[in-house]
This record gives structure tokens, C-alpha cells and sequence, in this order.
């Protein structure tokens, strides 16, 4: 926007020396045209003139100073301008301090102490809006739009506009509607509004056309490139840029190539060419570096930056990318966020994740501050998100590579716990085999002990049952068993029969044979009973010479016959050992439905019929 900058100015100048015949314009581009030495001498003599106004001279320096400027020589610029506010203060001329003030924020402005630059624009505009001045006023306005949009205020650089149209509209020319306009294409631009800035740049490209206003055009025929490059159209970018860069190269216009050669650099990143984009920003480096153009400078070491970056030299893009967002933050340039958003790229291309998140965030917060919600959120979410793909993708393959080591580790581990557990778990069953084997013979041994030990109890028990002398089971078994069947009988299992047998005078055998040969009779009786009866009944020495039968079964006159049997067999006892003694029993016989009471009664009337026996004369059964 230099050149309309140059042109307002021109504009003022030219209606501040109407009145003096355009006589001191002619005499500083006589003295510009002088070699710097011979300059500041004929400068010197003009302003010591004594036929030369105060005003006119105040004009020479102000016209010396734009010519500085003109010449990218800003320190002496800012000279100069400095020079003529001195002037102006000190010959008491208010207007020509305002007009100081603007010149000086002017150089600032190039010089991209873009703060400073607004301050000076400021205090020349209250001047003219005061003082009724709508033009001054407007084309104040105008620069003040111009560095509020590159102080990214683009809200209160759209209210300087507007401010300025209506001046512009009533007071003005086509041109400055014009200018004004572009200066709005340049802000639509900085918003992102690619299709607007096309727009307009297309209407104000024809009217420079139509007008001869080759800078102009060539200005505005680079920012159409750039419009078009932000819009994705490569080849229309490179068209126009390229016709901009023609005219520039032809002026030899540093200031604007190193513009241009950055905007041209950036179409070629955008082509995928980042070998032409690195050699066209390291010449537009040059000319940023020749002109002092400090904004250019930032962008071309973002290209350069960008551009390694696409080569995978990671170590120069970061070294360019620092020294960028180094020079912006000392001229207070804050371009969009992608500086940190390379940065964290190449942070993260050189596997720092988490360096990149941190650059990452700063990027999404910097585009936050920068652009106003309504315009340029969805750009900050879509650039963001982007990135954040391009990270999840490299965190994501740093997470697998952890997984994969953190997976082998596990397994690692896994199969160390597997050997310990499988050595325990054979150990424990070994363990477990052996004790189950002792287990097994332990079980063994208490079972055959058990058994041993059963079996002798069972001997005891039946010893316990069983008559010593004769061998047969004794009064204890017999009242075990009795009980038994009286329940069984009353269960309604079967009926039974009980025999008492009584040795008839055995204390006469005993007196006459002795005890020993009484208790050889007891024994031979007791096997007789014995052998006798059947194997489901059971024969009992109820004590001393008496015994007890239990027939299991209820046939009398079986018992009877088994009696007489028994007497028998007693006969024969005579021819034994050699004696004549005679061996008789006597016996009752009760069926348990006979006496079924009790067992008590049962055994009572069995000893009554024994008793009837032996009162009936002995060697008897009674059975009722
Ligand atoms: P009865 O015909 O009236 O039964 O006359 P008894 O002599 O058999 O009757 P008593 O009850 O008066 O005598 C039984 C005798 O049996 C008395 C006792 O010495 C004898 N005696 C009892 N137990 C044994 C024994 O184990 N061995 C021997 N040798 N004699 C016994
Ligand atoms: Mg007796
Ligand atoms: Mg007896």
C-alpha cells in the first residue's frame, strides 16, 4: 500500500504548494536528482534562502523526506521528517506539525514500528478533524486502517474505513474511493475472504489500468496473486504475481519484491515445489533485508522455514522459523498463528509430541486473539485440526511403537511370571502327587489298621457275647437278641419261640463227679443243644446249668421233636468217659404270642412251664 500512501501524500503536497507556483516542487526533484553529498548541500542552501517562505520551505522538507522514502532510505527519512516538524514547531505552523506527524508515523510505519506509527497517525488526526480538514482527515484515516490491519485490529481498521468514505465521497476523488476500496481488498484479504478481496482487487486493477497507474496496477496485480493463492487457484496466483514481480524487477523496486518474491515462494509451497519456494524467499530475503521491509522479511523466513520443512531439513526450519517469530515479536508483526503451527510441526517431525502440542495450543490461542470469531474461527478450527491430525497420526505412531516395546516387555514379563508360575504349579503338584501318594498310604495303613483294629473289637465284642466254659453265647447276647426279635415280632416281622433248659439235679452230678467233670457235662450239653437246633436259632447258656434257646421260627412241635432228639443224644452220654451217669433236662417252651406283654413276661411263663417240668417229674418239655 506503499504507493497509495505516496500518492495522498502527493495529493496534499500538491494542494499545500499551489499557491507557490509548484516552484518548490521543482526545485527538490532539481536537488534530488543531485548525488547525496551535493543533496544535502543544495538542501541546505534552499532552506537558507531568504526569498523562500517558511511554508515553501517547510514543503521542501517535506518533499525531501517522501523522496527518502521513496528511496527506502528510512533513517534519513525519519530525519528529515523529524527535521520538518522541528520546523514547523518552531516557526509556529500547527498544520505543518500535523502534516510532520503523519510523515513521521509514515516512516515508522515502513520501518514496521507499527505501534509508534498509529501514535503519530493519531495526533495528526486529531489536528485535522478539528481543525475541518475531510480530506487530511480521510487519508489519515486510511493509514490508520493500514496499521491497525497490521497490528491485527481488523475491526477497528474496518471503523477507520468507514470513517473515511463518507470524507472521501464528499470531498474526494474517484481515485481515493478507489484507493479506499483496495484498502478494504487488502483487509478481506487479511480476513481470509478470498473471493471479496478477488472482487474487488479485479474492479480496482481496471481502474489503474485505465489511469496509467503502473504501480498501482503492479500492487494490486500481486495482491490479486495472493487472493487467488489464497483461494487455491495456483495458476492465476502465479500469473499475477508474476506480472507484479515483472514490473517491480523493472523498477527495481526492493521494497515491493521482497513482498512479492514471499507471496510467490508461498504459491510455490502450495504447488508442492519447495525447492523453487526456498530460492525464491531466499531472494526475496535479499530484497527484504536491501529495503528493511521487516514484515516481508518475517514472511519470507516463514516460506523458507515451510520449505525446509517440506525437504525434511528440520534443523533449518526450525532456525528460520525461530528467527521469525523472533524479528515479529520485536516489531510487534503478528501474522496469522502458522508460525507456531510450523513450529510445531517440525517439533513434531523432529518426534517431540509433546513440544508440538505445546506449539500446537499456542498456535490455537494466537488464532483466537487474532481474528475475530465471525471470520476466521472456522479457519483457526480447520488449520487446527489439520495439525491436530497430522500429530494424532505422529502421536499415533509413537503410541504403537510404545505399544509394540511396551507389548514385548509385557510379554517379556508375562513369560517370566508364566516359567515361575508353571515352576510353582509343578511344584505344587508334585507336591500335591506326593502327598496324595503318602496321603494314599497313610489311608491305606488306617484302613488296614481299622480294620485290624474292627476285627479285634469285633473279637472282643464276640468274646464279650460268648460263655467262656461252654462256648456258647451268654446271658448278655441272649438278652440283645431277645429284644431284637420282641421288636421285630412287634414290627410285625415274624414270630419266635423261647426254650428254657434246666440240668436236672446237676448238684448231685457235681457232688458225686466232681466240679470239673459237672462243668465237661455243661460242655457236652451245650454242643448238643448246639448241633441241634437250626442255623437261623441260637442257644444261650443262661447261667450255671441252665440254658435258653431262641428258635426263630414257630413250630412246636419241630422244637418238640428236636427235644427228643436232645434226649437222645443225652443217653448217649452214659457211655462216655466211662460213667453210668444219666443226664436228663427239663424244658419249657413259650411262643412269644403267648406272652407278647413284655420280654420280662415272656421269660416267666417259659420259667413257670421249665418249673411245671420239673415239678411233672423232670426230663420234660412243657409247652403250655
Ligand atoms: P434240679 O433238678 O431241681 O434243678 O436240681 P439241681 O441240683 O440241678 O438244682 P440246684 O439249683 O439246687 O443245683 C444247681 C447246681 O449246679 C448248684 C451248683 O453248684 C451247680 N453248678 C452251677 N454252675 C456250675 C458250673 O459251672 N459247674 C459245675 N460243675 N457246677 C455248677
Ligand atoms: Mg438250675
Ligand atoms: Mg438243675
Amino acid at each position: 500500500m506503499k504507493s497509495r500512501l505516496l500518492f495522498l501524500l502527493f495529493t496534499l503536497l500538491l494542494v499545500a504548494n499551489q499557491a507557490s507556483g509548484y516552484s518548490i516542487q521543482e526545485k527538490i526533484s532539481q536537488i534530488s536528482s543531485l548525488d547525496p553529498e551535493q543533496q544535502q548541500i543544495a538542501f541546505q542552501e534552499l532552506l537558507d534562502d531568504q526569498n523562500i517562505s517558511v511554508t515553501e520551505k517547510f514543503d521542501a522538507l517535506k518533499f525531501f523526506a517522501f523522496n527518502l522514502v521513496m528511496g527506502n532510505q528510512l533513517s534519513l527519512a525519519m530525519e528529515k521528517a523529524n527535521q520538518a516538524k522541528d520546523f514547523a514547531i518552531k516557526h509556529g505552523l500547527p498544520r505543518a506539525e500535523a502534516t510532520s506527524n503523519k510523515l513521521i508515523g509514515i516512516v515508522f510505519y515502513y520501518q514496521g514500528e507499527h505501534k509508534t506509527a498509529l501514535s503519530f497517525y493519531e495526533k495528526a488526526l486529531t489536528y485535522f478533524e478539528v481543525n475541518d480538514a475531510p480530506i487530511e482527515t480521510a487519508n489519515v484515516l486510511n493509514n490508520i486502517g493500514l496499521v491497525q490491519k497490521q497490528l491485527s485490529r481488523y475491526s477497528a481498521a474496518i471503523d477507520s474505513y468507514k470513517r473515511a468514505v463518507p470524507l472521501y465521497l464528499n470531498h474526494g476523488s474517484e481515485y481515493d474511493a478507489v484507493d479506499v476500496r483496495y484498502n478494504i481488498a487488502g483487509l478481506y484479504l487479511s480476513l481470509k475472504r478470498f473471493d471479496k478481496a478477488i472482487e474487488i482487487l479485479n474492479q480496482s486493477i481496471a481502474y489503474y489500468h485505465e489511469q496509467k497507474a503502473y504501480l498501482d496496477l503492479a500492487r494490486a496485480q500481486g495482491d490479486l496473486g495472493v487472493a487467488y493463492k489464497g483461494a487455491g487457484n495456483n495458476v492465476e496466483a502465479l500469473q499475477n504475481i508474476n506480472k507484479a514481480l515483472d514490473y517491480f524487477l523493472q523498477q527495481e523496486d526492493s521494497y515491493n519484491l521482497a513482498a512479492t518474491l514471499h507471496n510467490l515462494s508461498e504459491v510455490h509451497l502450495n504447488m508442492g515445489l519447495p525447492l523453487k519456494a526456498i530460492a525464491v524467499a531466499q531472494r526475496g530475503l535479499e530484497y527484504s533485508q536491501l529495503s528493511g521491509h521487516k514484515n516481508a522479511h518475517v514472511g519470507n523466513l516463514h516460506a523458507l522455514s515451510k520449505g525446509h520443512f517440506l525437504v525434511e531439513e528440520y534443523v533449518k526450519a526450525e532456525l528460520f522459523i525461530e528467527e521469525a517469530l523472533e524479528l515479529a515479536d520485536s516489531i510487534d508483526y503478528h501474522t496469522s498463528g502458522s508460525p507456531l503451527a510450523i513450529k510445531a510441526l517440525v517439533s513434531a517431525s523432529r518426534k517431540n509430541p509433546s513440544l508440538a502440542i505445546k506449539f500446537l495450543d499456542e498456535y490455537i490461542e494466537h488464532t483466537r486473539l487474532r481474528y475475530t470469531a465471525e471470520l476466521n474461527e472456522q479457519l483457526a478450527e480447520f488449520e487446527a485440526l489439520q495439525l491436530n491430525q497430522k500429530l494424532e497420526l505422529l502421536e499415533q505412531k509413537s503410541a504403537l511403537n510404545n505399544q509394540i516395546q511396551a507389548q514385548q516387555s509385557m510379554e517379556f514379563k508375562f513369560s517370566i511370571v508364566a516359567i515361575t508360575l508353571l515352576g510353582l504349579l509343578l511344584l505344587v503338584t508334585y507336591k500335591k502327587i506326593k502327598d496324595s501318594q503318602v496321603k494314599k498310604e497313610l489311608a491305606l495303613q488306617v484302613r488296614n489298621r481299622t480294620q485290624q483294629l474292627s476285627e479285634a473289637n469285633k473279637q472282643l465284642l464276640e468274646l464279650s457275647l460268648l460263655d467262656g466254659l461252654s462256648g456258647l453265647h451268654n446271658r448278655r447276647s441272649f438278652e440283645r437278641d431277645i429284644s431284637n426279635l420282641w421288636s421285630e415280632y412287634h414290627a410285625g416281622n415274624g414270630k419266635f419261640l423261647l426254650m428254657l433248659v434246666d440240668v436236672d439235679h446237676f448238684k448231685a452230678i457235681n457232688d458225686q463227679y466232681g466240679h470239673l467233670f459237672g462243668d465237661e457235662v455243661i460242655k457236652s450239653l451245650a454242643s448238643i443243644l448246639k448241633t441241634n437246633v437250626r442255623a437261623t436259632d441260637r442257644v444261650y447258656r443262661y447261667g450255671g446249668e441252665e440254658f435258653a434257646i431262641l428258635f426263630t421260627h414257630h413250630e412246636q412241635q419241630a422244637v418238640k421233636e428236636t427235644f427228643k432228639r436232645i434226649q437222645y443224644q443225652l443217653e448217649q452220654l452214659e457211655n462216655i468217659d466211662d460213667t453210668s451217669i444219666s443226664v436228663t433236662i427239663s424244658a419249657g417252651l413259650t411262643a412269644i404270642e403267648e406272652a407278647p406283654e413284655s420280654i420280662n413276661s415272656l421269660i416267666a411263663e417259659t420259667d413257670k412251664r421249665l418249673y411245671n417240668a420239673k415239678g411233672a417229674g423232670r426230663n420234660l418239655l412243657v409247652c403250655s
